[in-house]
């Protein structure tokens, strides 16, 4: 019915991809976020990385690359339709990965597995009709890189195998900028921050409500025909609330990495796999993603809520985030040290990654290689997202939306 009364828990990228696409189908939605700002949390300070499956060579099976795909070669249409705007100021150019010679898969299985990832593109892609994902991929293909080109990259010898794959980041910061100033465009959304959800109850009637710390005060947090709960990190413990349990097992993990942004610089995107380690992103805005996997690893959990205290970003904490990322990727891009004193910003900043799985990256029996767990659960006009990624908010935005629209 176009008078159901719809809200949408928590302002990342899924929440307000999910707003807009209601919105503009003519639906009035009601957007509440804890944070003083949308678009804030791990949706703001990520790598960007819209995935086609590559970094998931410890998942021999595919399903996690099948599963990233569709929301991958999704990503730039519907963002792009959202916005307004072409995204292609904000792409990084192709990726290239490096195999490390403490992976946890060898630089042999790697490149089958990339071959064969590329090939489920391709039948994406020839099933789907799509073309463009952040670049034509049509014809994908696995590149080697010759020795004096992988000697051009990187420094290290414990870099055994490098590979040019087609696989682009998009900078977030960019994108939750562009995302902030459409929902103020937009009239139908009305946008409710500093309001922190405690619990969603059901009525008699069926409807929902939604309750929060401003309870009381206003009577916004009542009687919903549909409340989509998009809180990422926050989400198991409010679908606790209505008895949802999540999947286990599973994990919160408080990561945090190095924004900066630099024009002079002529590092280029690369990622060390697989395992845990570091990877770089230059995007053509000049901003750039720096992280090194157990210098931004600042706090995880396995509790229904994540624990937030462990995770607060004090001046020392980023210091030392800072140091530990420069100086691990500066063995293998020496150029990386320049920018302490190129760099016209230099920020740390960190999200909260909830995955089904847990364990270390470095143990390739850990669950948290596999990432093709991620479900929606949908009980009477009470939809929960597990977005799983970034690369898949906006798709799985799209579909929330076809839902609610066809209900
Ligand atoms: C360092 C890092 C690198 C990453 N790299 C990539 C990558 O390259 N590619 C990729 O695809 N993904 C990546 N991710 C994962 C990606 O950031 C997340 O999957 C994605 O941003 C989640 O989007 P979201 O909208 O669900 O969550 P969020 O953006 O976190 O939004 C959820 C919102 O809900 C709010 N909230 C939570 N609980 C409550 C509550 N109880 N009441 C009110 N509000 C609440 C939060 O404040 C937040 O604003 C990375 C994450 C991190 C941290």
């Amino acid at each position: 019915m176009t008078s159901d009364r719809i809200a949408i828990l928590g302002g990342g990228m899924l929440g307000v991809c999910t707003a807009l696409e209601l919105a503009r189908h003519g639906r009035r939605v009601t957007l509440i976020e804890g944070a003083a700002h949308v678009l804030e949390g791990a949706s703001r300070w990520n790598e960007g990385k819209i995935h086609l499956g590559f970094l998931y060579a410890a998942d021999p099976t595919l399903s996690t690359a099948m599963r990233l795909i569709p929301g991958g070669l999704a990503f730039a249409a519907l963002v792009s339709r959202l916005l307004e705007r072409s995204l292609d100021p904000f792409v990084t150019e192709d990726d290239i990965f490096l195999v490390h010679r403490d992976s946890v898969v060898d630089a042999a299985s790697f490149e089958v597995y990339a071959k064969r990832t590329a090939g489920l593109v391709r039948d994406a892609l020839s099933q789907s009709g799509a073309s463009v994902y952040l670049t034509d991929v049509s014809r994908i293909a696995v590149h080697p890189l010759s020795p004096s080109e992988l000697a051009d990259t990187t420094c290290s010898d414990d870099v055994v195998a490098g590979y040019r794959l087609p696989e682009r980041s998009i900078s977030t910061i960019a994108v939750a900028d562009l995302m902030r100033a459409a929902l103020v465009d937009e009239p139908r959304i009305e946008v409710r921050t500093g309001t922190w959800v405690t619990a969603v109850q059901r009525r008699d009637d069926g409807r929902l409500d939604v309750i929060t710390d401003a309870a009381g005060r206003d009577d916004l947090s009542q009687r919903y025909d549909v409340v989509v709960n998009a809180l990422w990190e926050g989400r198991p413990a409010v679908d606790a609330t209505l008895g949802i349990v999540p999947p286990a097992p599973w994990s919160h993990r408080f990561r945090a990495a190095v924004f900066a942004r630099s024009h002079e610089t002529a590092l280029r995107s690369a990622v060390l796999c697989t395992g845990p380690f570091g990877d770089i992103k230059r995007y053509a805005d000049g901003r750039l993603y720096l992280s090194w996997y157990d210098s931004g690893l600042l706090a995880q959990g396995h509790e229904i809520e994540p624990p937030r205290s462990t995770a607060v970003l004090t001046a020392a904490r980023r210091a030392v985030v800072l140091e530990g990322t420069l100086t691990s990727l500066s063995r293998f891009f020496p150029l990386v040290q320049g920018l302490k004193t190129q760099a016209r910003q230099l920020d740390v900043e960190g999200g909260w990654v909830y995955a089904v799985g847990q364990g270390s990256l470095a143990d390739v029996s850990s669950t948290l290689h596999r990432r093709d767990k991620f479900n929606m659960t949908i009980d009477r006009g009470y939809i929960s997202v597990d977005t799983a990624k970034y690369s898949l908010a906006p798709w799985l935005a799209a579909r929330v939306a076809d839902i609610v629209l066809g209900a």
